[in-house]
């Protein structure tokens, strides 16, 4: 039987942060992703600085190697069919990437063994009771579910077929030839946000280099095929985009934090990212809550000291509260009646005040949202029994037979 100290399964922000901590602070750490990588991920690939502050990258290393890094200097923000507003600023605000080669470069760096094209297909207790055992082949005292929404670790801790109040959200990401690119008018530094008059959802035009990456997401998923349709319609009669831009467009779901009620721990368990549902209600940014999740995780699997039992790892669940509000709450938007929200919206979203500051500053950039902090690895004396330990300067602990080699 193969042992790890951790299992993390799903190789994407949150798992590939969780990996990358994990090993910081000295365990054996095993990723298994079903997808070979790289692979695509439905994204639009806008992405915060403190994400790359948190991930520990610089943006200039990572566009080294022809890596897409595209500076957003300003937004265009309008609801869909009307007038758009331009808010920009003197510096980047925000980057776009694209997930195939972002999510490749942060899994390569975490330092952990890699199990690509491997999907989790079944996890049991151990007949001691002691670890879990991964696809009837793996020991390990802990599972981090970083599968995404559909992961089958929260799947395992939550039960399955749970109505959730899901955003769906669909687009199309492509590499425009030079005559589309020349009929193409959004500008890249000034990606375009544009909302449904009832602000369950936005549409986006986003243009990273030589790619387009256009979709809309929004929270009634049954409507969403017919939205995305007009939006699409809308931005080719106002020539933002090519007319004859053409693809399929991808899908995907996930949830926002302040509605999502899956539980995030159990005995050795812990759930990240999309997984838990953690997904920022105003503008569906998932990557930074990924990442960040991921670090308040490891923190408390370090605190830990090998004990994870579902009271030592419950600490994570109050520090994403602590961090990301409240879950399981409706939102105020919600709350009002739909022809209300129309009237605020459309008053709203022709105010440059509230689209700076509260809309793209608050809302969508978390601009006094410092980031995360990092701490190096954390250490500590192993606790009596637990099987797993911590590095401690200058000590190398190795687990089991030989492996958690700690540096
Ligand atoms: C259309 C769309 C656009 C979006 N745009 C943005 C954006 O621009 N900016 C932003 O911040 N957020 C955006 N989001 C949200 C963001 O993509 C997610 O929140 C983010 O990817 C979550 O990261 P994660 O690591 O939790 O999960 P994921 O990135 O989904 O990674 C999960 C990994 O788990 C693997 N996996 C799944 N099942 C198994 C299994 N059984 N066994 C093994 N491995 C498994 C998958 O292959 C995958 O690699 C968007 C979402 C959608 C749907």
């Amino acid at each position: 039987m193969e042992t790890a100290d951790a299992v993390v399964v799903g190789g994407g922000p949150a798992g590939s942060t969780s990996a990358r901590k994990l090993r910081e602070a000295g365990l054996d750490v095993l990723v298994l992703d079903k997808a070979v990588f790289p692979r695509d991920k439905p994204c639009a690939g806008w992405v915060t600085p403190q994400v790359f502050e948190e991930c520990r990258v610089d943006p200039e290393e990572y566009r080294l190697g022809g890596r897409t890094l595209q500076p957003i200097t300003a937004f265009r923000t309008g609801l869909i069919g009307g007038r758009e507003l331009e808010t920009s600023w003197a510096r980047p605000v925000s980057w776009g990437i694209r997930r195939r080669e972002f999510d490749t470069f942060l899994l390569a760096r975490s330092g952990a063994r890699l199990k690509t094209g491997t999907a989790l297909t079944s996890l049991a207790r151990s007949r001691e009771g002691a670890s879990w055992i991964v696809n009837e082949t793996i020991a390990t005292p802990l599972v981090i579910g970083a599968g995404g929404h559909f992961c089958p670790v929260a799947r395992s801790l939550n039960g399955g077929g749970m109505p959730e109040p899901v955003v769906a959200a669909q687009e199309l990401e492509l590499r425009m030839d030079d005559r589309q690119s020349r009929a193409c008018a959004v500008v890249p530094e000034a990606p375009e946000l544009w909302f449904c008059r009832d602000l369950r959802g936005y549409g986006w035009c986003f243009r990273k280099g030589e790619y387009l990456n256009v979709g809309l997401g929004r929270e009634d998923r049954n409507g969403l095929p017919g939205h995305l349709n007009a939006f699409v319609e809308f931005l080719k009669a106002a020539n933002r985009i090519p007319s004859d831009l053409r693809g399929d467009y991808k899908g995907h779901a996930y949830l926002l934090a302040p509605s999502s009620t899956r539980r995030v721990t159990g005995d050795g368990m812990v759930l990240v990212g999309d997984a838990a549902g953690l997904a920022w209600p105003e503008s569906g940014e998932g990557i930074r809550t990924a990442v960040e999740s991921a670090l308040l995780a490891a923190r408390v699997v370090a605190e830990a000291r090998g004990d994870y039992g579902v009271a030592r790892l419950e600490p994570y669940r109050q520090r994403l509260e602590e961090r990301f509000g409240k879950r399981g709450r409706l939102r105020w938007a919600r709350q009002l009646p739909e022809g209300l929200v129309s009237a605020l919206a459309a008053v709203l979203m022709s105010s440059r005040a509230f689209t700076r500051r509260v809309l793209l500053e608050r809302w969508f950039l978390r601009m006094g949202m410092a980031a995360l902090e990092d701490p190096p690895a954390m250490v500590g004396p192993p606790q009596k029994g637990s099987g797993t330990y911590f590095a401690l300067p200058g000590v190398v602990p190795v687990r089991g037979a030989g492996k958690g080699s700690v540096r």
